[in-house]
């Protein structure tokens, strides 16, 4: 299955020049959706994974069904204020600005082995970020998941010494 078929490209969104790479063009087509996922699952099926951390939104809409898939919890990775326990934060640079971003801190006991899934890696900031508070945890990363990478941000610098998958590359 070509999966880029079903990626819709929205040009200047959600800033001139930017071209947007929509996945609820994909999400919304129940057996491209199933295929994307199992893709993904076999993709890192052998590395042991205790556990799949997804970053607010859209890796909550890949790193869930890739945990079902694979019969392990999902860690929710959100925006600070989010989470209703107690939590760690780390703090990551936007193009203006800064954000910070929060795991609960019994999330993940140390020596856990965690796979991080997002929709799109583009500069590697937000899972560099999540990599953070993981490994603040005690937890080991054993692997990313995309659907997207975006090749020409050199994201994957970034994920140095961690094993990275992507499904479609641009
Ligand atoms: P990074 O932190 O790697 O620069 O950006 C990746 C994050 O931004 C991901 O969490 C992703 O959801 C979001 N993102 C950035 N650009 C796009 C895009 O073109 N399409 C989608 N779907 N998400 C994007």
């Amino acid at each position: 299955m070509n999966f880029k078929d079903y990626i819709r490209v929205i040009p200047d969104y959600p800033q001139p020049g930017i071209r947007f790479k929509d996945i609820t063009t994909l999400t919304n087509n129940g057996e491209v959706y199933k295929a994307a996922i199992e893709s993904l699952r076999q993709a890192v099926a052998d590395k042991d994974i205790d556990l799949i951390a997804g970053p607010e939104a859209r890796g909550f809409i890949v790193g869930a069904p890739l945990a079902v898939a694979l019969g392990v919890g999902f860690v929710p990775i959100r925006k600070s204020g989010k989470l209703p326990g107690e939590v760690v934060e780390a703090s990551y640079d936007l193009e203006y600005g800064k954000d910070k971003l929060a795991i609960h801190k019994d999330a993940i006991k140390p020596g856990q082995r965690v796979l991080i899934a997002d929709d799109l890696l583009a500069t590697g900031g937000t899972i560099s970020t999540t990599i953070n508070l993981i490994r603040q945890l005690g937890g080991e990363v054993v692997g990313s998941a995309f659907l997207i990478e975006l090749s020409y941000l050199d994201g994957r610098e970034k994920l140095e010494g961690i094993d990275t998958f992507s499904l479609v590359t641009y």
